[in-house]
């Protein structure tokens, strides 16, 4: 059963007299325990869906549902509380705060959601953990590698457990190596913890590591196809 289903949902934005179309027509479901890639060029309408189904941007036309909620019709306050709640969100420059540590870093979703101290901690350490960073949880974002930087923020996306992570460009800013890493991180969550991860990329060395490849350019699906069936992914 899906988690995400797109129908026919359009963006448009408007640039002076401009009209911009990045989400032309793009109908899609997305599933449970799988890694979903969306691939394509730079302008093509990647990052524009992305924001749409973590509720980050409203459509200008039809229906996006989320968890079986139609968030295009969603107040603000309710919006926002999916966006809180149902969506983790990872950035290609990490989007850390510096002056505090790693571990605090992980507990500040939390934090906001009003989690008790000590569960807060114990959740944090635990991420921290399974992304090999146990001996990193007292260190600032300063003094850590891009790859490490961005397990921190995978943990962080994580803190509060949503169905959903969504990544946007998460190995734009890291070298090979650590790319690799991050993906099979990505795809470790999706696969161990049966959440639905979505990742954007422009990059091909990367598409190994998906269940599915979705390509969008201009605003539309070019192509969609399964790397292992989705009973297999799941
Ligand atoms: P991608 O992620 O594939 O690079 P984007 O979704 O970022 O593509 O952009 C799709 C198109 O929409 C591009 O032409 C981009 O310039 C435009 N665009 C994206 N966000 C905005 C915005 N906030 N205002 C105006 N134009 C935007
Ligand atoms: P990060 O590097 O942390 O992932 P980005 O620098 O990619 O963040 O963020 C890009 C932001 O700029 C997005 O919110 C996107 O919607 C917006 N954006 C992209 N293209 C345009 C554009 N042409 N005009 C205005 N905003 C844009």
């Amino acid at each position: 059963e899906p988690v995400l289903i797109l129908r026919g949902v359009r963006k448009h934005y408007r640039r002076g007299s401009e009209d911009i179309v990045a989400a032309a027509d793009v109908s899609l479901e997305l599933y449970p325990g799988t890694l979903t890639c969306i691939l394509g060029p730079s302008g093509g309408g990647k990052s524009t869906l992305l924001h749409l189904m973590g509720g980050m941007d409203r459509v200008s036309g039809g229906q996006i549902l989320a968890l079986g909620r139609d968030i295009t019709r969603m107040k603000a306050d309710e919006l926002a509380a999916y966006r809180r709640t149902a969506v983790g969100f990872v950035f290609q420059s990490f989007h850390l705060l510096p002056t505090l540590t790693a571990r605090e870093n992980v507990e500040l979703p939390m934090l906001l959601a009003g989690v008790p101290a000590p569960l807060r901690r114990q959740r944090a350490e635990a991420l921290l953990n399974r992304f090999g960073l146990g001996d990193r949880a007292l260190h600032r974002p300063g003094e850590l590698s891009g790859g490490q930087a961005q397990r921190v923020a995978v943990a962080r996306a994580l803190a509060l457990n949503p169905p959903l992570l969504l990544a946007d460009e998460p190995t734009g800013n890291l070298d090979s190596q650590s790319g690799h890493e991050i993906m099979a991180l990505l795809a470790q969550v999706a696969h161990e913890d049966g959440r639905t991860v979505v990742v954007v990329t422009h990059n091909e060395e990367f598409v190994a590591y998906a269940d599915r490849v979705v390509r969008i350019r201009d605003g539309r699906i070019q192509s969609d196809e399964w790397r292992r069936p989705p009973q297999a992914a799941a």
